[in-house]
C-alpha cells in the first residue's frame, strides 16, 4: 500500500508548513510585546474578518460556544422562552439555550442538505418561540431566504451558528449574495483548529450589523462592562488570545485559497463515487446547490444506505483511511436534553441521517493521489458486498 498510514482527516501540520515564516513571525511579535489580552492582533483581527464578511461589526471571543451564549445573553430572553435549533448538530447551540435557562425546541433537517427548513421551523412555532437557530452544517448555508421571511413575521430572532461554514455564502432570489453569518440578528463562529478558519488553539467570534446590538454583544463578552470597574449587564469574561489573533490574521488571508482546495476535493470525490454508484444503490454524495450559495466543504458526508455504515468505517479504518461519524445521535435523543428540550414532532430525517452518514477526509492539503486511494477504498468495500 502506498500512503494509508499518512491520511489524515485534517492536515493541520502541513497546512502551518506552508505558512510558517508568517504564523511564526506573528506570533514572535505577540509574544516579543508582550501585549497577551486584547493586544493590536486582535483589533486587527476584528477589522479584517469584519471586512472580508462584507462590512459587519465583529466581536472576537474565546470560543463559538461561547459566542452562541453571549449572542442568546445579548437579547435578553426569559426562562421557558423557546429556541429553535436542528436536532442534527453538535451540542454547542442546545446547550447555550438550557444553561441560560431557555428551553430548546429541536427540529428536523432535510435529508440531502442535513440543514434545518423552514417548514420544520413553522411545524415548531409556539407562542413561546422567540428564537431560531439555523446552523450551516458541514459547510453550506441553510436555505435563509424563507428562514428570514418566516422570522421577521412572527418576530423571531434568527442566530446563524456559522461554526462549520465560514467563507460560505448564501445567494437569495434576487440574485444577489451575502456571506453566511451576516444574514440574521447575530452570527457565530468558532475558529477551533480543525474549523475551516482555524486558529491553534481556542477561538470565536460573534458578528452583529445593528450598532447597539454589537456594542451590547461586546460589553457581555467583557464582564457587561463598558467603563471598567462599571458593570451595567451581567456579562462573561471570553476574549479571543493575541496569539490566536495574530495566526488568524494570517490565515484569513488565505481563507478564500482554502475553501477553493475543498471544493476542488469534494467535487473529485462526488464526480469519482457518482459515477461508480450513480443509481445511489450504496450511498448518497452529498448535495451541492451552487445556485444557493457557495459551499464551504466543512466535511464531506456521505449518507451510505442498507445499513452498511458502521462496515464500512471499519473496513476503511483496516486500510489505514480514517473517517468520522459527524453525528451518532440526534440532540433529541442525547440523555442530558431528556426532559428538557420540548419533545415536537418526530424528527425522522435526524435519525436516519445519524444513522448513516460518513464523513471522508477534506482538508486544504488533500492530494488527488491520496483521494484517489480513498475512493478506491469505499469502491472496492462495495464490490466485495455485491
Ligand atoms: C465547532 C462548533 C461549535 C462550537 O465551537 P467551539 O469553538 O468548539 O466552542 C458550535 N457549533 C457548531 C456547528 C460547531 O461545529
Amino acid at each position: 500500500m502506498k500512503s494509508s498510514s499518512t491520511i489524515k482527516m485534517v492536515d493541520l501540520n502541513g497546512q502551518y508548513l506552508r505558512i510558517k515564516d508568517e504564523i511564526d513571525d506573528g506570533i514572535r511579535k505577540t509574544i516579543e510585546s508582550s501585549a497577551f489580552i486584547n493586544g493590536p492582533a486582535v483589533r486587527e483581527f476584528r477589522e479584517n474578518l469584519g471586512r472580508y464578511l462584507g462590512g459587519i461589526d465583529v466581536i472576537p471571543c474565546a470560543n463559538g460556544t461561547d459566542a452562541l451564549q453571549i449572542a442568546l445573553m445579548a437579547l435578553g430572553l426569559k426562562p421557558g422562552d423557546e429556541v429553535i435549533v436542528p436536532a442534527f448538530t453538535y451540542v454547542s447551540s442546545a446547550e447555550v439555550i438550557a444553561l441560560l435557562g431557555l428551553t430548546p425546541v429541536m427540529v428536523d433537517v432535510d435529508p440531502r442538505t442535513f440543514n434545518v427548513t423552514v417548514g420544520n421551523i413553522r411545524k415548531a412555532l409556539t407562542s413561546k418561540t422567540k428564537a431560531i437557530i439555523p446552523v450551516h452544517l458541514f459547510g453550506q448555508s441553510c436555505d435563509m431566504e424563507p428562514i428570514m421571511e418566516f422570522a421577521a413575521g412572527h418576530g423571531l430572532y434568527v442566530i446563524e451558528d456559522n461554526a462549520q461554514a465560514l467563507g460560505a455564502d448564501y445567494c437569495f432570489s434576487d440574485g444577489h449574495r451575502v456571506m453566511t453569518g451576516t444574514i440574521g440578528d447575530i452570527g457565530c463562529t468558532s475558529f477551533f483548529p480543525s474549523k475551516n478558519l482555524g486558529c491553534y488553539g481556542d477561538g470565536g467570534a460573534i458578528f452583529c450589523k445593528d450598532k447597539e446590538l454589537a456594542g451590547k454583544i461586546a460589553m457581555i463578552a467583557n464582564h457587561g462592562q463598558k467603563i471598567k470597574y462599571h458593570h451595567s449587564v451581567i456579562g462573561c469574561n471570553s476574549r479571543l488570545d493575541t496569539i490566536q489573533a495574530a495566526i488568524l490574521n494570517v490565515k484569513l488571508r488565505h481563507l478564500d485559497e482554502y475553501s477553493s482546495a475543498r471544493r476542488k476535493a469534494a467535487e473529485y470525490y462526488t464526480s469519482k463515487l457518482r459515477a461508480f454508484d450513480p443509481g445511489e444503490k450504496f450511498f448518497e454524495t452529498p448535495a451541492d446547490c451552487p445556485s444557493k450559495g457557495s459551499h464551504v466543504w466543512h466535511q464531506y458526508t456521505l449518507k451510505v444506505r442498507n445499513g452498511l455504515r458502521d462496515a464500512l468505517k471499519a473496513y476503511l479504518a483496516n486500510l489505514g483511511i480514517p473517517s468520522m461519524i459527524y453525528y451518532p445521535l440526534p440532540l433529541n435523543e442525547q440523555q442530558a436534553y431528556k426532559g428538557i428540550a420540548r419533545e415536537g414532532e418526530p424528527l425522522p430525517h435526524s435519525k436516519e441521517c445519524a444513522g448513516s452518514v460518513l464523513s471522508l477526509p477534506v482538508h486544504t492539503e488533500l492530494t488527488a493521489d491520496v483521494q484517489d486511494e480513498i475512493i478506491a477504498s469505499v469502491i472496492g468495500f462495495f464490490s466485495k458486498t455485491v
